[in-house]
């Protein structure tokens, strides 16, 4: 498959007709139902995306499109979630349903953090001061690579070894394997 390429507006498009996830069919390289504001006559239908926590006690759909998908290196992130960055896609909190119970952690005042109320897996962000809106942990969908992120955002938090993650080595599983 070729490198995804990036339109004006930096939204990673596929050059060719390819099917990423599997299970579904793309036009161009975003899932159905996901597209930009800045790519006008991209739209496709509306698609249902899934996801869950570990033990599977919490599940959830999102339908629609997200608007906005990044990668967060602020430092209340890389606390409550335990790593150094969290992929986050922004959806209208109406446009989410959901099974099973989560548990609120209110990191800052008017911020909510949803997780697992059985294994912990963080889930949700809700800011008061973006009413309507819910931020997904994209590691939790069931096909993550269905909302690649298009930028990563706090990187003034980041620690410095974050900056030149891609440069390390690479293995499938552990070196002793390959
Ligand atoms: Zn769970
Ligand atoms: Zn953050």
């Amino acid at each position: 498959m070729a490198p995804p390429s990036f339109c004006e507006c930096e939204v990673p498009v596929c050059t060719e007709k390819s099917n990423p996830c599997g299970t579904r069919s793309f036009e161009w390289g975003l899932p159905r139902g996901i597209s930009s504001p800045g790519c006008k006559g991209k739209e496709e239908p509306a698609l249902t995306i899934e996801g869950g926590c570990h033990c599977g006690a919490v599940r959830y759909e999102i339908e629609g499109e997200a608007n906005h998908v990044a990668v967060c290196h602020c430092t209340d992130c890389r606390r409550c979630a335990g790593a150094m960055g969290v992929a986050w896609a922004g959806f209208p909190i109406a446009n989410l349903s959901l099974s099973g119970d989560t548990a609120v952690y209110a990191s800052s005042p008017g911020v909510e953090r949803r997780f697992c109320l059985i294994c912990g897996t963080g889930l949700f962000y809700i800011n008061a001061d973006a009413p309507g809106q819910v931020d997904v942990q994209v590691a939790t969908l069931d096909e993550p690579e269905c909302l690649p992120p298009v930028r990563h955002v706090q990187m003034a938090d980041a620690a410095d070894w974050e900056k030149t993650f891609h440069q390390l080595p690479m293995h499938d599983r552990y070196p002793a394997q390959d």
